[in-house]
């Protein structure tokens, strides 16, 4: 008999909760195109704060079909996402990661007007970030203002999807559509926040 104890160290994949960002982690703005606009809602660092001390990864899944439609370009988009980071890290919160698609079916960009696999409430930018963060998608949590982002949980294969009533969602609320299915409709993102940590993991 060996008495030797093996460590084995075991990198379990981690749940995540998928963040909308404008509407839902910022004020809705129409289509952001100036950084001065940026607004956080008053509870948002808050929320973030609770959510990572809870160990869940934390990422924005964005679309922004602006850029297909010519309005800006993914280097704005980019310099957005790191202003938002810079104020977030101010504030003792961070973003684990910033996915956006890029298209729109029926954009002015040609190279980036079709149909693609990233536009919520299709699954692609979710999956890709479960690959680059080591994510869990069964036992993670959407939350968005619109029934595209809900949409996202199904497609994805998540555990439930979360409608927040800021940004575009009192007006989502009061249009249900077929075939999706909130798991849970928050006031804002602190309400899904707590929500979602009511659920255990
Ligand atoms: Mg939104
Ligand atoms: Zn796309």
């Amino acid at each position: 008999m060996s008495d030797r104890v093996t460590i084995v160290a075991v990198t379990a994949p981690t749940p995540a909760v998928f963040l909308d960002r404008d509407g839902t982690l910022i004020e809705e703005a129409g289509y952001l195109d100036d950084i001065a606009r940026l607004a956080l809602f008053p509870s948002t660092v808050d929320a973030l704060r609770m959510l990572a001390r809870a160990q869940y990864r934390l990422v924005v899944l964005t679309n922004q079909s602006g850029i297909a439609l010519g309005l800006f370009d993914e280097p704005f988009v980019r310099q957005t996402h790191e202003a938002l980071a810079v104020r977030l890290d101010a504030a003792g919160a961070r973003i684990d990661g910033w996915y956006f698609c890029p298209h729109h079916p029926a954009g002015q960009v040609p190279a980036l007007t079709r149909v693609c696999t990233c536009r919520k409430p299709a699954p692609a930018l979710a999956q890709q970030a479960a690959v680059d963060l080591d994510i869990d998608l069964a036992r993670s949590w959407m939350v968005g203002d619109r029934w595209g982002d809900v949409g996202v949980a199904a497609t994805a294969g998540m555990a439930g999807g979360i409608l927040v009533r800021t940004g575009y969602g009192r007006s989502a609320e009061a249009r249900p559509m077929a075939g999706v299915t909130a798991a849970f409709v928050a006031d804002d993102i602190m309400d899904a926040a707590s929500w979602i940590l009511r659920q255990g993991r």
